[in-house]
């Protein structure tokens, strides 16, 4: 009896252990551009913050969202980046411009990302750049932050010095919804 209980208890665990592994925790919204091709215009930054701009645009790149999802630097783009002085919480911010409600989902037709210049200062470390530009990229590619998270890009609680590039939760939800 006591050897079958250890087996039910040890399968359980096994099945505990899996199911962090298999589930994700992405969450997905409505207000992703709706093209599966993104061009953003990183040449309205100053050169304090375009080249991690420019980094985390090639990192979604190479996360593995192809050939859902594609976002690139364009010069010509409708969506710029900004950076922006605002005595708010926020180190980033992810706006929609214009959207087509006709659309069921992906219905963002226009966005701007800004970075705030009153936290993410001129001089702070590259890599929390980088994840705050990244971060708002997630939001253009239609994720959704995650309030607690701290092991992926959207979560709003990760260490930006660690977590800067898209992880396998992100792009799964980016690609479930492109
Ligand atoms: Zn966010």
């Amino acid at each position: 009896m006591k050897s079958k209980k250890i087996i039910g208890l040890f399968l359980i665990v096994i099945t505990f252990c899996f199911s962090f592994v298999t589930v994700f925790s992405y969450v997905t919204t409505d207000w992703g551009y709706h093209s599966k091709h993104c061009g953003i215009d990183t040449s309205t930054l100053n050169d304090h913050y375009r080249p991690a701009a420019n980094q985390a645009i090639q990192d979604w790149n190479s996360s593995g969202i192809q050939p859902n999802a594609f976002v690139f630097q364009d010069t010509s783009s409708n969506n710029k980046m900004y950076t922006v002085y605002c005595d708010c919480a926020s180190g980033g911010m992810y706006d929609v411009l214009s959207k087509n409600e006709n659309l069921s989902t992906n219905k963002t037709t226009r966005f701007r990302i800004r970075i705030n210049s009153k936290f993410v200062v001129w001089s702070t470390h590259y890599n929390i750049k980088k994840s705050v530009f990244s971060h708002e990229i997630g939001h253009a590619r239609a994720l959704g932050d995650i309030p607690t998270g701290t092991n992926t890009l959207m979560g709003n609680m990760r260490d930006r010095l660690v977590i800067f590039a898209p992880t396998a939760d992100d792009v799964a939800g980016v690609k479930s919804k492109y």
